[in-house]
C-alpha cells in the first residue's frame, strides 16, 4: 500500500501488516503503533429450556426446522463476534436474535435474556466484566450454555408490614418476618400496598 498523498500525509498510514514481509520492509519504525485484531468469529448459544419438544424431534426427524427457527430450538448462532466483548454483548445479540425469529410476540417476550440469567461455558459462568478473549478454550463454534433464573426457586423480597425489615421468602415460605414475627408483608418493587395475609 502507498502512501497517501492527500493532508493526511502528515499522518502515518494505517496498513494492514503482510505476514510474508519483514517490518522493515512495511516501514515499521521505532514509534510506530501496532493495533492487534483478532478476526470475528461465530459462538453458539443454546437454551435448553426453550426447546420445544417439536423441535427435539425434528432433530432424529431429519427436518429443517432447527436451523430456520431458533426461537424453537432454542439454538442461536451469534455471528461477527469480537473477542473484546463481555457476558453483556452477547446477552445483547442474543435478544436481536429472539426478536429478530420467527416465534409470536407473547412468547418471545418472557425468553428476552436478563441479568438474572447465567451464561455458562464449559461448565463455568460467565463474568460480566471478563473479556471473551480471557477464557482460555473459547474458539470458533464455542458454545455458551444459558441457564435460566428458576422462578419458582427465586427468593421474592417482600417488606415488613410491622417492622419495615426486609423479608426473602421462596415460593413455599411461610410468610413470616423473621425479625418480628409478623405476617403481613408487602412486595418490595411495587409502590402500590398489596397486602399478602398468610393463611
Ligand atoms: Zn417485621
Amino acid at each position: 500500500m502507498s502512501p497517501p498523498l492527500s493532508d493526511d500525509s502528515k499522518k502515518p498510514a494505517r496498513i494492514e501488516l503482510n505476514d510474508q514481509l519483514s517490518l522493515y520492509e512495511q516501514k515499521v519504525v521505532e514509534g510506530c503503533t501496532i493495533d492487534f485484531q483478532n478476526p470475528k468469529f461465530r459462538l453458539i448459544m443454546r437454551d435448553p429450556s426453550m426447546a420445544s419438544a417439536d423441535s427435539k424431534n425434528s432433530l432424529y426427524g431429519g427436518s429443517d426446522k432447527k436451523s430456520s427457527d431458533p426461537a424453537a430450538s432454542g439454538i442461536f448462532e451469534i455471528t461477527d463476534v469480537m473477542d473484546s466483548w463481555k457476558d453483556t454483548d452477547l446477552r445483547n445479540e442474543f435478544n436481536k436474535r429472539l426478536a429478530a425469529a420467527s416465534t409470536s410476540q407473547a412468547a418471545l417476550h418472557s425468553n428476552f435474556l436478563t441479568e438474572e440469567d447465567r451464561l455458562m461455558f464449559r461448565d463455568e459462568e460467565m463474568e460480566p466484566k471478563k473479556e471473551l478473549w480471557k477464557y482460555p478454550n473459547l474458539a470458533d463454534r464455542a458454545e455458551i450454555i444459558i441457564k435460566r433464573e428458576d422462578v419458582g426457586q427465586a427468593a421474592i423480597k417482600y417488606i415488613c408490614a410491622d417492622c419495615g425489615e426486609e423479608v426473602r421468602l421462596k415460593k413455599n415460605d411461610e410468610v413470616r418476618c423473621r425479625q418480628c414475627g409478623y405476617r403481613i408483608v408487602y412486595k418490595k418493587r411495587t409502590t402500590a400496598a398489596c397486602q399478602y395475609l398468610a393463611r
